[in-house]
């Protein structure tokens, strides 16, 4: 790969990100403005809050050179809030919250209850080999519905009680990926992994 990839920097865990690209072989900088951005060749939207990242992704400008480089087919991954500002629609968002519509799935904020902080499950994701993936969801979305061309990489076990139960919480749709948990608080950087290769496919073909 010779483009270096990025990790959107306005909010959140940047350097998490940041070690585990790296942890996979890649050379990963942060994104903070538009000029950063036209640098890279795939983008990690790291967790933090939606509204927020929203409102410092148009305070910075690069809300729509964002959008135009999605729209080029620019592979992206985000978690949690990064998943959130990727889908096409959210629930319990606020109204003036803007949406990348990236992914052709609708998402459910704080889906796990607000009063629920954190929840882990161990999932079996698509793509990734060597067992489960440990999830750590914190105040996450899921995946309320999934357009035709998404993939659905990953449910909470239907063994979990409670609503969360079978919910979809990995997805991809062409070069874009989002998981409604942190894999970058796990030191497993299976996920990173995935959406790395994903980086150089749409490198090899342009
Ligand atoms: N609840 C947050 C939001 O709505 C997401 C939480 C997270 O990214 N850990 O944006």
């Amino acid at each position: 790969m010779s483009a270096p990839v990025g990790v959107l920097a306005l909010q959140g865990n940047v350097p998490e990100h940041l070690d585990a690209l790296r942890a996979c072989g890649a050379e990963a900088v942060p994104v903070r403005r538009p000029s950063e951005l036209a640098e890279v060749a795939g983008l990690v939207l790291p967790g933090g809050e939606s509204t927020t990242l929203s409102k410092l992704l148009e305070a910075v400008e690069l809300l729509e050179p964002l959008r135009e480089r999605l729209r080029a087919g620019m592979p992206a991954f985000g978690s949690c809030a990064g998943m959130i500002l990727l889908a096409r629609e959210a629930i319990d968002a606020r109204p003036d919250q803007h949406q990348l519509g990236a992914l052709d799935i609708t998402v459910r904020r704080n889906a796990f209850g607000r009063q629920v902080a954190s929840f882990e499950s161990d999932l079996t994701v698509t793509g990734v080999a060597g067992g489960p993936v440990r999830a750590v969801f914190i105040r996450a979305p899921w995946v309320e519905t999934t357009g035709r061309g998404v993939e659905v990489l990953a449910r909470v076990p239907g063994s979990v009680a409670g609503p969360a139960a079978g919910k979809v919480v990995a997805v991809r749709q062409g070069p874009v990926m989002a998981t409604a948990f942190h894999p970058e608080q796990t030191g497993d950087a299976r996920l990173h992994d995935l959406f790395l290769r994903r980086v150089r496919d749409s490198v090899a073909t342009g």
